[in-house]
């Protein structure tokens, strides 16, 4: 093994075959225990433990491993419970950890938000009533313990460092961000000096929201609470890691006084080298090299990462060097050895966290050779399986298409919406405040199971497809009697908008098992973009077609934009993303205009992840928007000004991509407004939309069957802003996740409170 420095800093707690989601709904369920949950969860800790050390790498971490979310147990740890869940327990008690994660009769969960650009969610500590931290117990310690005494291993204990938790907290008030932060070094010094005296090296903080936009006041305050981390424990190595791209004001950030620092060599990773060659290294401060990719799937290309370490030992002192990944490998899948199926050369150029450790020991080693003056040897076996794997993948046919013929250009000119309006409005002749759903509706038990037994051949296409066209053919009914006016068919046949689109599209490779945790104990297992995605043919207008042949009210067809289908995948790396968006608009531009040809008018697009993967960095933001409102633009491009165009959007925070949405220029927008009503209506009143807009009139993340004058008091706030001809009436976001009584219920509300509204205009 090498002697150059090898660390990881995070590691799927889901288990191989998702151990942790099944005991954690067990016991949800009541089905086990508290002491035999526990125990369960112990195991799968020490199992995971000795995963790692197998792997070889040195600084591996403990504490990293949760029941739930990291940020929660730091809200757990400092006593930060809000006060509604006190009731249910003490703070270390499961019964209040839970309730804070899922709710408790009367105590709806604390937020749950996306963490940066990922698609992981953590829990929003609360502020807001001003608790003091206080160390109620110390899980990084017990984990440090136990990696100890059950695996023989001296690990790294990780943390969320104090400014980034404070970043990500809710209800810190204007001017007091510094105070509030000084307040947790108390607490964090707390953890340190028990992890120190439990005899640890090192401890890792990570500061992930140093590679945000850091406004220049906080640099002394960053100062000065790693002053003080480190002043109280002088015998305990920091180790500060960033990661999702590169340090803000890096000057200052090098300087902290920490004993190590992490950064990220994946993404930012020119412009993190480029600040280490101005800003110069301290001389006895590690650097943690993050050359392994925690966020993609492929195997590393040993050459690139070869070349990163090299160019940084010409700058840094060889043995301060860290090879490390670039972040957690808590955004990967456990294991790719248990992928046995699907395109070889795909599947031979995968690595997930077990993967990416080993890695990082051949990477290690190879460096130390190159090191050593022996550049020329042969790099280690596994390095040179990825040369080869990654070198077939680069010839895959998939990858070698000619570009896809281009369809209409973009830019071919529909009218302006104005023009749009009035031609729309004379072929729908709609209702003013004319209401609508967002696609799907609720997904029973049955057709889950009949999904499920069709891929697997086990129910026939001709069973299958009379199932689903029977749904649709009784919700058609349905949506009538209710007098909603513009009709879905459903989404029956979807188990989930990207994967559904991912199947009937060239260019994906779908894994057996590469399943990584979305929040709390839901996973997704996200489909792999390796080639050129390319249109293979229809893929809704056979559904869409037959649910517009059993009503005269319009049908809206319904697509996944091109941003939300990047998003919500694991993807190539040798294109950019704006290259990938692109190919599947095209893709997905050519069913629109076939269900256009098909007599569909109306279709909607929609892009609820365009917001989520939006750059950490504002002033990156122009030029993302740009392309991924081209891809939007390309992906509905050449349908004429009669056909009808939605988008949906959820959890977007419009007011910050008000100008991206005008330029989409969709004929109507829906947009999720639950979570931010108030302020949505002020950015509207103060930069007014022009075109049709519907502001979702109630949550459908609640089983509670909204009153109608909920309802119509949303639909007359949003009056205020948005004139009655173009408002429309749905609710926030799809409902497959809902019942059917209540969702009978809750829309047949919501056309009464439409009703009423049209009256009183
Ligand atoms: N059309 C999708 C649905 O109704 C939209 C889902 C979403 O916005 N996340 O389920
Ligand atoms: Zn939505």
């Amino acid at each position: 093994m090498a002697n150059v420095l090898t660390a990881g800093l995070g590691y799927p707690r889901i288990g191989e075959q998702r151990e942790w989601k099944k005991g954690l709904e067990q016991f949800w369920a009541g089905k086990q225990d508290e002491e035999a949950f526990r125990k369960e969860m112990r195991e799968l800790r020490i199992r995971r433990l000795l995963r790692m050390k197998e792997s070889g790498v040195a600084l591996l971490p403990s504490g990293d491993f949760t029941l739930y979310d990291s940020m929660l147990d730091h809200i757990a740890a400092f006593d930060l419970v809000p006060e509604r869940f006190r009731k249910f327990g003490a703070s270390d008690s499961l019964a209040v950890y839970f309730a804070m994660a899922r709710g408790k009769e009367g105590a709806p969960a604390c937020e749950m938000t996306k963490w940066f650009d990922t698609n992981y969610h953590y829990l929003v500590p609360e502020l807001a009533s001003k608790p003091q931290p206080r160390l109620a117990f110390n899980p990084w310690r017990d984990a440090f313990l136990e990696a100890k005494e059950e695996a023989g291993l001296t690990t790294r204990p990780v943390l969320i460092g104090p400014y980034t938790f404070v970043r990500l907290a809710k209800g810190v008030a204007k001017g007091e961000f510094a105070n509030v932060v000084r307040s947790y070094i108390a607490v964090y010094n707390a953890v340190l000096a028990e992890l120190a005296q439990a005899g640890a090296e090192w401890a890792q903080l990570d500061e992930p929201s140093l590679v945000t936009d850091v406004p220049e006041e906080h640099l002394a305050l960053l100062h000065e609470i790693y002053d003080g981390l480190k002043t109280a424990n002088p015998g305990l190595k920091l180790h500060l890691q960033t990661y999702f791209g590169s340090v803000e004001h890096a000057e200052s950030v090098f300087a902290l006084p920490v004993d190590g620092i992490g950064l990220d060599f994946v993404r930012g990773g020119e412009e993190n080298l480029k600040a280490v060659k101005t800003v110069g290294w301290s001389t006895g401060k590690k650097l943690g090299a993050g050359v392994v990719d925690g966020r993609g799937i492929w195997r590393v290309d040993p050459d690139r990462a070869l070349t990163v370490l090299e160019a940084l030992a010409a700058l840094v002192p060889a043995g301060d060097l860290i090879v490390q990944p670039s972040c957690s490998l808590l955004h990967v899948p456990v294991t790719s050895k248990v992928e046995t199926s699907g395109d070889p050369v795909v599947r031979e150029s995968l690595a997930f966290a077990d993967e990416k450790l080993q890695e990082i020991v051949s990477l290690a080693e190879a460096f130390e050779a190159r090191l050593s003056g022996n550049g020329a040897a042969a790099l280690p076996a596994r390095l040179e399986e990825n040369r080869t794997a990654l070198e077939a993948l680069r010839n895959h046919p998939g990858r070698q298409r000619a570009a896809q013929a281009a369809t209409a250009d973009a830019s071919s000119a529909r009218a302006a919406f104005a023009q749009r309006h009035v031609l729309q409005r004379e072929r729908f002749k709609l209702p003013l405040l004319p209401t609508t759903t967002i696609g799907s509706l609720p997904q029973t038990a049955e057709v889950r199971k009949a999904r499920l037994d069709w891929r697997r051949g086990k129910l026939s296409e001709n069973d299958y497809r009379s199932l689903i066209n029977g749904l649709i053919e009784t919700w058609i009914r349905r949506q009538e009697e209710l007098g909603i006016d513009v009709l879905v068919h459903g989404e029956f046949e979807r188990t989930d908008m990207v994967e559904h689109f991912a199947h009937l599209l060239d260019g994906y490779y779908f894994t057996s098992n590469g399943w990584v945790q979305s929040y709390g104990s839901r996973c997704v297992k996200p489909p792999v973009i390796f080639g050129d995605v390319v249109d293979r043919g229809p893929m809704t207008v056979a559904e869409t077609v037959y649910a517009q042949s059993l009503t005269d009210r319009p049908v809206k067809g319904m697509l996944t934009g091109p941003i939300t289908m990047l998003a919500w995948s694991f993807y190539r790396d040798d294109l950019s993303r704006r290259e990938i968006a692109e190919q599947i608009a095209r893709a997905l531009d050519a069913e629109v205009l076939r269900l256009e040809a098909a007599g569909i008018g109306m279709i909607q697009v929609d892009e609820p992840a365009l917001r989520e993967i939006a750059p950490l960095k504002k002033s990156e933001w122009p030029a993302y928007l740009d392309w991924a409102v081209e891809a939007f633009r390309t992906s509905v491009s050449g349908v004429r000004n009669e056909t009808q165009i939605h988008t949906h959007m959820c959890y977007c925070d419009y007011h910050e991509i008000i100008d991206a949405v005008e330029a989409m220029d969709a004929d109507v927008i829906s947009l999720e407004t639950s979570r931010s009503h108030g302020s949505l209506i002020t950015a509207l009143h103060d930069q007014p939309y022009g075109n049709g807009i519907g502001l979702g009139v109630y949550d459908i993340h609640s089983p509670v069957v909204p009153e109608v004058s909920t309802m119509l008091d949303v639909i007359r706030d949003s009056l205020a802003v948005v004139p009655a001809d173009r408002l429309w009436v749905n609710p926030d976001c799809g409902l497959k996740t809902r019942g059917e009584p209540e969702t009978i219920a809750a829309l047949q509300r919501m056309t009464e409170a439409a009703a009423l509204a049209r009256q009183s205009l």
